[in-house]
Order: structure tokens, then C-alpha cells, then sequence
């Protein structure tokens, strides 16, 4: 790994979540040469009233995969809890701790604070416990060393937010972040999800002044100047 180069790691609690929340960013990161990681919660096996469970967790890996290739991501890794989270356990601090400290991210997109998902809010929890446990000498069985994101970006889902702190203008990869979401057919074949990535994609544009389309970010985390890689 080389040590200059900028890593993102974004946690997602269902395999189309990143694609979704923060898709248009990370194609844009992708481009200016940023080393991306996925790690995926769970694997989604009960988003179908028709696919049982045990044939859809490894449809929608694939689906997986494949939109990340599209964004560029250099990387997915699936942890497998079982889909419809309520809590997180010590174990799953510590896998997440683990991967942070391998990873060693300069930025983490999770879910933002206020979703209205309790699987999503549960993921972005567990994912702000583990960073701030993983800058510590604690929890010595993840392995590595302490480290520290400069910047944790949380991302919109299911709830608008209702303030956010960066908008990232996305016209740019607007079009491949639907791609990637194109590539999760088991699910956008019941809910457009792709109309609805475009509609708040325009308004965010138009609202944040950016013109295009936009992506919003409520900023939960940041040190000094790590906010320059979305200056052009
Ligand atoms: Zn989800």
C-alpha cells in the first residue's frame, strides 16, 4: 500500500446503500485517484417478498460487486450480520475497529446520524463507536495500530436531511452513480430507486446554489484542510 496514497472506506448497511447516499462522490474520488473500500453489513437476504433469504444474500453480493466496479471502488468486503439490525455486539466493534485500523482511511462515509432506518442508524452507531475506539490503544485484538479518519462524511438514504454541511456538485458522475445503482436489479425492480436518485440529486443541486446535481453530506467529523480534495 502505498503511503501516499488517499483512502475512503464507506460502510453501508445494505449492499445499495453507498450507491445511493454517496455514489456520485465516490466515482469523482475514484477519478482523482483515491483508493476505495466498501464494507457492506449485511447482505440484504431479506429485501424480497418473493427470493427467500438464503437465495437473495448472495444475488445482491454480486449486485455488489459489480456497482462497485462501476464507481471504481477497489475494493467490497461483506460482513454478513444478519439483515434487519437492532444492535451491534462487541464482536462487531471490534471487526469494524479491524477494518479501520487495515484500511487506514483518510475519509469514511456512513449513514447520517438522523436516518429513519433503525438498520442504518444502528450502522452509523456501531461505525462512530469503532472510530473513535480504533484512534486508541484499546481493543488490542483488532490488531494494527490507532488510527484516525481526517474527515467522516454521513449520508442520506431513506430521510433527507435537513442540514447538511458539504454538497458535492456530482454532475460530473451523475450518470455513473445511476449505473451503479442500475446494477442492484433484485431491488430496482420493485422501487425506482433510480428516479428518486435523480429527482433529489437536481433539487440538492439547485438548493445548494452548485447548478447540477448534488450530493449533501452532514460532516461529522473533521481536522484541518481535509476538505480540499472536493475543491477543483
Ligand atoms: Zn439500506
Amino acid at each position: 500500500m502505498n503511503d501516499r496514497t488517499k483512502r475512503v472506506l464507506s460502510v453501508g448497511t445494505h449492499p445499495d446503500d453507498i450507491e445511493i447516499g454517496c455514489g456520485g462522490t465516490e466515482a469523482l474520488l475514484a477519478q482523482r485517484g483515491f483508493e476505495i473500500t466498501h464494507v457492506i453489513l449485511t447482505s440484504g437476504e431479506a429485501g424480497s417478498d418473493r427470493v427467500p433469504p438464503w437465495e437473495l444474500g448472495p444475488v445482491r453480493e454480486r449486485e455488489a460487486l459489480e456497482a462497485a466496479k462501476v464507481l471504481g471502488a477497489a475494493g467490497v468486503e461483506f460482513l454478513r450480520y444478519p439483515d434487519g439490525l437492532t444492535g451491534f455486539s462487541r464482536e462487531m466493534k471490534v471487526d469494524i475497529i479491524r477494518m479501520v485500523r487495515r484500511i487506514r482511511p483518510h475519509i469514511v462515509f456512513v449513514h447520517e446520524r438522523g436516518e429513519s432506518s433503525l438498520g442504518h442508524r444502528v450502522a452509523g452507531e456501531l461505525v462512530l463507536e469503532a472510530v473513535q475506539a480504533g484512534a486508541g490503544p484499546w481493543f488490542q485484538e483488532a490488531g494494527g495500530g490507532p488510527w484516525s479518519p481526517d474527515l467522516i462524511l454521513g449520508y442520506e438514504v431513506w430521510h433527507p436531511l435537513g442540514r447538511y454541511g458539504l454538497a458535492v456538485d456530482i454532475s460530473a458522475t451523475l450518470e455513473t452513480k445511476l449505473k451503479a445503482l442500475a446494477c442492484h436489479r433484485s431491488q430496482t425492480a420493485a422501487v425506482r430507486y433510480d428516479e428518486a436518485v435523480r429527482g433529489l440529486a437536481r433539487w440538492r443541486g439547485v438548493m445548494s446554489l452548485s447548478g447540477g446535481d448534488a450530493e449533501v453530506f452532514e460532516v461529522i467529523r473533521v481536522s484541518q484542510g481535509a476538505l480540499s480534495c472536493f475543491l477543483t
